[in-house]
């Protein structure tokens, strides 16, 4: 069991203008540890006037210019620093994670390692943005600045606590906003080092404040407050429309949501290798128990291979080590909370009303550990119009439909109200750009998600439908921190 785990004290404070403050209420939230079902800690479920506090210490930190008018080298060099204690802390602020909502801390996926490069990335970009000087004519000189957005409220969810903290507060800083910052009230303590990490490394107090609580309290006050210039949420499709709505009821403040997905796999028969398929797909599957938003959690398959696949995809899954988040052996740990382990549940027990054929897992595991522990599950024969081919499930379980041709491949993989992924297995390029061309989220071809640096944080992606709007990663999601001012001259 990690050491760093037995140490840390049980209870702690909101961070707010550089110091940890206690909630104005005396609510508070008992933090169950996922992997026995017991009480883990308690964190206080912040209030409005906890967001009062803590946007208006964002506010005056940004009126002021403490960070946005520094020195971009000094800018600079205070994002590394954090990146180094980033890195510094891994271990434990995965621990922290571990704990609190279930992902192994073997995991190397979206890990703290993984965030302290995206936090290197950001801190390389701090003067990398710049304006625009456009053609005139002979006394006009026309000019764009980008300019920070002011106060960024960051709402983010479980499921990679520290890595989606922070893929929101880097570049939101990195732009020279002011952040406060809201994690999940499942996983809050490694936003809550992160605040006291971002102090060490330099960063001036009030510019990033973090408040912990309930979504449905802390979450909304955010969301409508008229203070804050930008909402930058990840989470699930439902509580990403009620932030588009808190924007329009208040000051239509900017608002970039990532949400939920349904993302296909599509394996086509024309030789590609199925055993790398195989293992890619259903390695995807098992990590973080499948609580990946872009996870492929539909396997559209060519009719010929069907079984084939089925098969080596099942072997593979009967590999992971079920156990204890922070085991280090473990490679499949609990779902996040007995919430999500019954919703997981849910759509495996009603999926055969819907005519799928349970074909591996379907049942709840480690009983006696007193954790949330499901089996990697897969449904075959289902049909694409089924509810577990349509709908989020949000953990280790799989949807496998059949397809005789390209055009009914893409019209399925299209089918759902998401577009955040898809994953094309095929030996040819050429039918990889085709099926690419006719989707419409992103898409891999003969890969799957980028662990660490190079394209993992350079590049962009904006999702298509409900799985949100707006553009995250790389310089050009940083560009959604900036809003763009031109300035128009004539002269004589
Ligand atoms: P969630 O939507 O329940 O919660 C996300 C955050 O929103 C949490 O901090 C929560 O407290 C807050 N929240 C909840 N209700 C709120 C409200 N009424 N007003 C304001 N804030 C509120 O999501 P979750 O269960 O934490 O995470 C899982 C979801 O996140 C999945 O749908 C997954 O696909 C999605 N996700 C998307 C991406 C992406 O990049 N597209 C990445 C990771 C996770």
């Amino acid at each position: 069991m990690n050491q760093g785990v037995q140490n840390f004290e049980r209870s702690f404070d909101l961070l707010i203008d550089g110091v940890g403050t206690a909630s104005a209420g005396d609510a508070t939230v008992e933090v169950i540890n996922p992997s026995n079902g017991q009480s883990y800690l308690s964190i206080p479920a912040g209030c409005d006037a906890d967001v009062d506090r803590a946007v208006a210490s964002a506010r005056l930190a940004f009126e002021d210019g403490r960070w946005s008018e520094l020195p971009t080298s000094v800018r600079k060099r205070t994002l590394h620093r954090l990146a180094d204690l980033i890195s510094d802390e891994a271990a434990t602020l995965d621990a922290f994670d571990a704990g609190e909502m279930g992902k192994p801390i073997g995991e190397v996926l979206f890990n703290a390692t993984a965030a302290a490069a995206l936090m290197r990335f950001y801190a390389e970009a701090v003067d990398k943005l710049t304006g625009d000087v456009y053609p005139g004519d002979r006394y006009a000189f026309v000019a764009q600045r980008r300019v920070p957005r002011g106060v960024v409220a960051a709402i983010v969810p479980w499921n990679f606590p520290t890595y989606i903290a922070t893929l929101k507060v880097a570049p939101a800083l990195a732009a020279g906003n002011c952040v406060v910052l809201k994690p999940s009230e499942l996983s809050s303590r490694s936003a809550i080092r992160l605040g006291q990490l971002a102090l060490r490394a330099g960063l001036p107090p009030g510019v990033l404040n973090v408040v912990l609580g309930l979504g449905q309290t802390v979450g909304r006050a955010l969301g409508l407050h008229p203070q804050v210039d930008m909402v930058t949420f990840t989470g699930s499709t439902d509580v990403g429309r009620r932030i588009l709505q808190y924007a329009g009821q208040s000051n239509m403040k900017m608002v970039l949501a990532e949400c939920g997905g349904k993302s296909p796999h599509i394996v086509f028969a024309d030789g590609v290798n199925l055993d790398v398929a195989a293992q890619a797909i259903a390695k995807m599957l098992v990590t973080n128990q499948g609580q990946i938003c872009s996870v492929g959690s539909r396997l559209l398959v060519e009719r010929s291979i069907g079984a084939t696949m089925l098969a080596k995809i099942t072997a593979r899954l009967s590999q992971v080590v079920i156990g204890d988040a922070l085991d280090p052996k473990t490679t499949f740990g609990p779902l996040a909370s007995a919430q999500q382990c019954a919703r997981v549940m849910r759509y495996i027990e009603t999926a055969e009303v819907d005519g799928a054929q349970l074909a591996a897992g379907g049942r709840r595991v480690l009983q006696e550990t007193g954790g949330y522990f499901v089996e990697p599950t897969i449904f075959s024969s289902v049909s694409p119009a089924a509810r577990i081919a349509q709908e989020e499930v949000f953990g280790p379980v799989l949807s496998v439909i059949t397809f005789d041709d390209e055009a009914e491949a893409v019209r399925i993989a299209n089918g759902t109200m998401y577009g955040l992924a898809a994953y094309v297995w095929t030996r040819d390029l050429t039918t990889g750009m085709r099926i690419a061309k006719g989707l419409k989220s992103s898409v891999r071809i003969n890969a799957v998600a980028p662990v660490g640096e190079g394209a993992g944080h350079a590049s962009s992606y904006e999702p298509a439908n409900q799985s949100g709007c707006g553009t995250e990663g790389g310089l050009a999601g940083m560009e959604s921190y900036l809003r763009r001012q031109r300035i128009w001259i004539n002269h004589g």
